[in-house]
């Protein structure tokens, strides 16, 4: 017996050492859109809870829609099927299958890897779950219930992971002709936002840093306003919190709120902040007079570091740092293996960034690949859907692991993926931390 239990022992001490030793191990949240109603009163069900009103700033985004295709559906079905992809890798997975799915992208051996991953979300809300809040296992920030009680919200949870990457998966309705195909979505690095500041502080010249850029192509809300106006409406409200009227001011009547206070994570400002900054004192971060803004706290302390800047900036594509390379990375594996499927169409490309202050990318410390992955108004987009989607869900976690492991492809196409993995060792603090645990 007792030899028994010390063979069992011998096992259990060699299985978990296993686990822990043999491979490094990333942390991936595959993050699928959207998944609750656009519901009314939006005070009820709406998303951004802003505390110095104590109030929903949004009403709740439930994506994209055409006829019977659901954005919020094939979101969450591609993420499944990545996760279940990814899982093959770990200890107790069946790598030799993973193998085999890697082999249809090259036939060079490559480093093997433990990618563990989590699915930032329940199935898509339905009607049987018409509870008292049903929107909020889907919220991106985070709220509080009447009496008090903080519910939190998706990028919270995300941030409690200390993933290494995020990869958020959307589609869209319809777009211009210059972005159609599949877009990565980046948040503009802090330097480019704060010469924004300075242009609206009055000290900042003219618009050519803009329009020199390799931001300057901005995501505009409508087509009746300049890249130029909506860039400093974001800049307004990524400093401010307040969206930004026709004469470059503050809208005083449109607050937004304070975004890195409505997340859990180690860049909230200290407690009781609310009581200070409904008054938004002039020279600090709650000032509503663009002048008296000052930039200064956890949160615009933490977009100054030099993690910030290889997240958003330079980096393999020449800007947008590793956000903009996973994003292209992965978006070019899909495309790859829609090639090798024999798929041809004058939309199958990587089409140009979404450039904006979007929350996902600005509120986690992983690298973020958040990517359109088509527009369901298009033909193209539902003929994938409907006959490739294990496919696009292939593609992504090839893309995934290849990102930590370096995949050389085969076939030098012209959207092969480049195949290089991402440096992280630059994202390390000391020897038991890096950028990626420090969040929360
Ligand atoms: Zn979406």
């Amino acid at each position: 017996m007792i030899i028994l239990l010390f063979v069992f022992f011998i096992i259990f001490t060699f299985y978990t050492s296993c686990i822990q030793f043999e491979f490094p191990v990333y942390r991936v949240v595959v993050d699928p859109g959207h998944g609750g109603k656009a519901l009314l009163p939006k005070d009820y069900h709406g998303d951004r809870f802003d505390m110095l009103s104590m109030k929903y700033k949004d009403i709740f985004r439930e994506g994209a829609k055409y006829r019977q295709y659901y954005e919020h559906i094939y979101t969450y079905e591609i993420a499944v099927r990545v996760e279940k992809i990814l899982q093959l890798t770990l200890p107790d997975g069946d790598f030799k299958k993973f193998c085999s799915i890697v082999q249809k992208y090259t036939n060079k051996p490559f480093e093997r890897v433990c990618i563990q991953s989590f699915v930032s979300r329940q199935p898509s809300l339905n009607s049987q779950m018409l509870h008292k809040d049903p929107n909020a296992p889907y919220r991106l920030f985070d709220s509080f219930f009447p009496d008090g009680t903080l519910q939190e919200g998706r990028i919270s949870y995300i941030n409690s992971l200390h993933p290494h990457m995020v990869v958020s998966i959307h589609f869209s309705l319809n777009a211009s002709r210059y972005y159609r195909g599949m877009n990565a979505v980046i948040a503009a690095p802090y330097n480019f936002l704060y010469k924004g500041l300075q242009y609206l502080q009055g000290n900042g010249g003219n618009r050519s840093f803009f329009y020199n850029s390799n931001y300057a192509d901005w995501f505009t809300e409508t087509e009746d306003k300049s890249s130029f106006f909506w860039y400093c409406n974001d800049v307004m409200m990524y400093f401010l919190g307040y969206r930004m009227t026709s004469n470059y001011q503050p809208d005083i009547e449109a607050f937004r709120g304070y975004r890195y206070n409505m997340v859990q994570w180690m860049y909230n400002d200290p407690p009781g902040w609310a009581h200070i900054a409904k008054y938004h004192p002039a020279k600090t971060a709650y000032a509503d007079d663009i002048k008296q803004f000052e930039p200064d706290n956890a949160f615009f302390n933490r977009e100054q570091s030099t993690f910030e800047k290889y997240r958003r900036d330079g980096g393999y594509e020449g800007y947008g740092g590793d956000n903009l390379y996973a994003s292209n990375e992965i978006i070019r594996y899909v495309l790859y293996n829609l090639y090798m499927h024999g798929v041809r169409h004058k939309e199958q490309r990587l089409a140009p960034p979404y450039i904006s202050i979007w929350s996902i990318p600005l509120h986690v410390n992983a690298i973020n690949a958040y990517m359109e992955l088509g527009y369901l108004a298009r033909p193209y987009t539902r003929y994938i859907l409907d006959n490739h989607l294990d496919d696009m869900a292939e593609g992504i976690a090839a893309g995934i692991y290849s990102l930590f492991a370096g995949i050389e492809v085969s076939s030098k196409i012209s959207c092969a993926p480049y195949g290089k993995k991402i440096d992280l060792k630059k994202y390390t603090i000391n020897n038991n931390n890096n950028y990626f645990t420090i969040v929360r």
